[in-house]
């Protein structure tokens, strides 16, 4: 873990026109603001065209891993030449082909009543959101108070103590279960990066502390962190999402008039 530091359009501009990339982008908190809904969330038609434009260029491959479900990826990221990883990469869709993790016989029953304890929780925790995203149960705590947050907190570990095979983790103002065969966001980077050349450079962005698997997967990439979040292993950081995507339709333009 070290100090990353700023991450300046040079270190962007030079693989446009050098290198041959690849560009991993988690979603929530790196491309895309915050909302205070994961529904309420505003995709800049500025961003999906700069990122067309960085797909159409052969040199360059772009990525999505996001911890929303795959289908949800899919509406937001309408983009079809772009791989997409949901479930923090158990669902994927590479080059048009789509997979996902298979659950094992015995997490499955237990994954179900995980789901029914997430459902009883929101009903008696007024301000609680869960999103069942099929993989992985989110449950949202932005609208509760420090104390009403802890409270979610001991109970799902009370939950994930008494079942075999389920883990808690953070994530951005929210709780989720997962159940521990599931991949890492990490995973997934390796699986799109193996096939690659080594001269292929990896460009990796995250704001998440699930985001630290992925950086951590691309040692010898750009790896950037979005936001202020520490510690991490990311060697550059931005301050938020909209100074990324000033700098990647930085980058597009450049691609757009080198074209003429
Ligand atoms: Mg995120």
């Amino acid at each position: 873990m070290s100090n990353p530091s700023p991450l300046l359009i040079d270190r962007l501009l030079v693989p446009a026109w050098e290198q041959h990339s690849y560009w991993i982008f988690d979603l929530d908190g790196t491309l895309l603001d915050f909302a205070p809904q994961p529904d309420a969330v505003e995709v800049p038609s500025s961003l999906l065209s700069d990122l067309a434009e960085l797909s159409r260029r052969v040199e360059h491959r772009v990525a999505v891993i996001s911890g929303r479900a795959l289908q949800d990826l899919e509406r937001l990221i309408p983009l079809s030449a772009l791989q997409l990883a949901g479930n923090h990469g158990a669902e994927w869709r590479v080059d048009g082909h789509y997979g996902q993790v298979s659950f094992p016989a015995a997490v499955k029953d237990t994954w179900a009543v995980v789901r029914q304890q997430c459902k009883h929780l929101v009903a008696s925790v007024p301000g609680v959101m869960l999103e069942d995203k099929g993989f992985t149960c989110t449950l949202h705590v932005r609208q509760l108070d420090r104390a009403a947050r802890e409270k979610v907190k001991e109970e799902l570990a009370r939950v994930t103590s008494s079942l075999p095979g389920i883990a808690l983790r953070p994530a951005a103002h929210a709780w989720e279960l997962y159940p521990t065969f599931c991949p890492n966001k990490g995973t997934m980077v390796r699986k799109l990066l193996s096939p690659m050349p080594p001269t292929v450079r990896p460009y990796v962005f995250g704001d998440d502390w699930t985001d630290e698997d992925s950086f951590l997967a691309a040692p010898h990439g750009v790896t950037v962190v979005v936001g202020n979040r520490r510690p991490t292993a990311a060697r550059y950081a931005l301050p938020h999402p909209a100074a990324l995507r000033s700098l990647l339709h930085e980058v597009a333009r450049h691609h757009r008039l080198s074209k003429d």
